[in-house]
């Protein structure tokens, strides 16, 4: 009898806890699909670092718990080093060194010796005063491969001028100059302090002038702020694909600073060439 009644609780109670069990399982899976609708976990990126999502362990979720956290935790996997590369065989970008002002007695053939040991293209804006004056200069500059374009023949304020007496008085004297020297006539040129009214540019434009004036200034041209600091300064935080950098054919400041200017330009991998090469 005891041994039967002790049978028969034991039946009791396994049917009791099966029932419970089965309760707590169906349960518990049910809350879990709740809590995942509420808190869908995270996407993985697709850029960026891996995220791993690690699923949420099932003790986390049994119900009876006052405090339930989300459980989600992430495994970050940082995306493997890229395998160095060779450089690139073209270089990102061009910039056009561009000469002002010149020829000159003194700085220019400067700038075109440090231009040659540097193996670099320029384009010299010149004033056709100093064509004149300086005609074996001029003659380097076309002969070392540079590009020479037109910067008036006076370095007047060419906003003053009637458009007609732009290119009569100023252009076109320059360029023939040149050409008298070259072979080669200018139609390229830009107005010195960059002074031009917009019926000019249209009026240039309109007989086969193309006008450059520039997007990057050393300031090269003032004393006040032409300290190599300061320029190589302007061209570290200036620089950009396309640059058309300004510099000038008169004064100290251009070549004591041109070695280095080239040297970073060429360490950002920068091609130089002419302004038409842009
Ligand atoms: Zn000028």
């Amino acid at each position: 009898m005891f041994k039967k009644e002790k049978g028969l609780l034991a039946i009791f109670y396994t049917v009791i806890i099966l029932l419970a069990l089965g309760g707590t399982a169906q349960g518990g899976q049910y809350y879990i699909n709740e809590l995942l609708e509420a808190n869908p976990p995270p996407q993985v990126l697709k850029e960026g670092p891996i995220v791993r999502v690690k699923q949420p362990s099932m003790e986390k979720y049994m119900p009876g718990e006052e405090q339930i956290e989300p459980g989600y935790e992430l495994e970050y996997e940082l995306e493997q080093e890229p395998e160095p590369q060779p450089p690139p065989a073209k270089p990102l970008g061009k910039v056009a060194l561009t000469f002002d002002d010149g020829p000159d007695a003194r700085y220019t053939a400067r700038i075109l010796d440090i231009l040659q040991a540097e193996g670099v293209t320029a384009t010299f804006f010149v004033v056709g005063e100093y064509v004149e004056r300086y005609p074996e200069t001029l003659k380097r500059i076309f002969n070392d491969g540079h590009l020479i374009a037109n910067h008036s023949r006076t370095h007047a304020d060419l906003a003053l001028f009637d458009n007609e007496d732009i290119i009569a008085a100023e252009l076109e004297p320059t360029s023939r100059a040149v050409e008298r020297l070259t072979g080669f006539y200018p139609l390229i040129m830009r107005p010195p302090y960059g002074s031009l009214r917009q019926d000019s540019v249209r009026f240039l434009r309109e007989n086969g002038w193309q006008i450059v004036r520039w997007s990057l200034d050393t300031f090269d041209w003032d004393s006040m702020r032409n300290s190599p600091e300061q320029i190589l300064s302007r061209i570290q935080t200036q620089h950009h694909n396309g640059a058309i950098i300004l510099m000038h054919c008169n004064g100290p400041a251009t070549t004591r600073v041109l070695p280095d200017l080239i040297r970073i330009l060429r360490d950002l991998d920068y091609e130089f060439v002419a302004v038409t090469g842009l």
